[in-house]
Order: C-alpha cells, then structure tokens, then sequence
C-alpha cells in the first residue's frame, strides 16, 4: 500500500515537492490573514492573501526554501533523511506560523520550540 502512489495522482506538473509544506502555517503580514496556495496552469505555485491586500503573488517555491533554511538552522538534525512528505508534519509541529510581508525573504517566524 503506497501513499505516494494515491497523492501523485492528482499532481499535475513533475517533482516540486512540498509545494503546499507551508499550507495554513503562513500568514500575511498585512491584514493578519491566512495565506492560500494558488496553482495556475503552467505556473508555479504561488501564495496569495485572500482579502487582496497584496499586489504581487510570492512565488511558494521560494517561500518554502527560505522557510527551510530557517528551519535548518534552528534544528538542523529534524530534516535530515525525512522524506518530502513526511515534512509537512515535521513544520507543524516546529513552526506556529510564518508572517509573510511584501517579499519571500521579508517573513519572520514564530516557533512552537
Ligand atoms: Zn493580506
């Protein structure tokens, strides 16, 4: 019984693991609401405020490597050998939320640790 082989199924576009690691954990630094996941068709994903209060989508990719680099440093030894999907698991449990502002690299994390 292989759980990757049921999640593939509905991922259209090849590799980008854990595009959605960060679902529900980012927030927007500009009127305190959660951040969803947009996917356009031939686009990456991309994070946007869902009352609009921002001009530009930030590109999920990044957002998630930064966060990673973040995570790494405060617990380098937790990611190690995890699998991608396992991952997600691993940020909810380290990670309250991530306040985005108006770029990738503007957004300040706040650790349940
Ligand atoms: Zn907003």
């Amino acid at each position: 019984m292989s759980a990757a082989e049921t999640s593939q199924r509905t991922v259209s576009t090849p590799e980008q693991p854990g595009q959605t690691l960060l679902a529900g954990l980012l927030w927007c630094a500009g009127c305190d609401q959660p951040l969803r996941v947009v996917r356009v068709v031939a686009a990456s994903p991309a994070y946007e405020c869902p009352s609009g209060c921002r001009q530009h989508q930030l590109d999920a990719a990044s957002v998630d490597r930064l966060v990673r680099c973040e995570v790494e440093r405060e617990a380098p030894a937790l990611l190690a050998g995890v699998p991608a999907e396992c991952q997600a698991d691993i940020y909810r449990q380290l990670i309250c939320r991530v306040v985005l502002g108006a770029t990738v690299d503007d957004l300040v994390v706040t650790w349940r640790i």
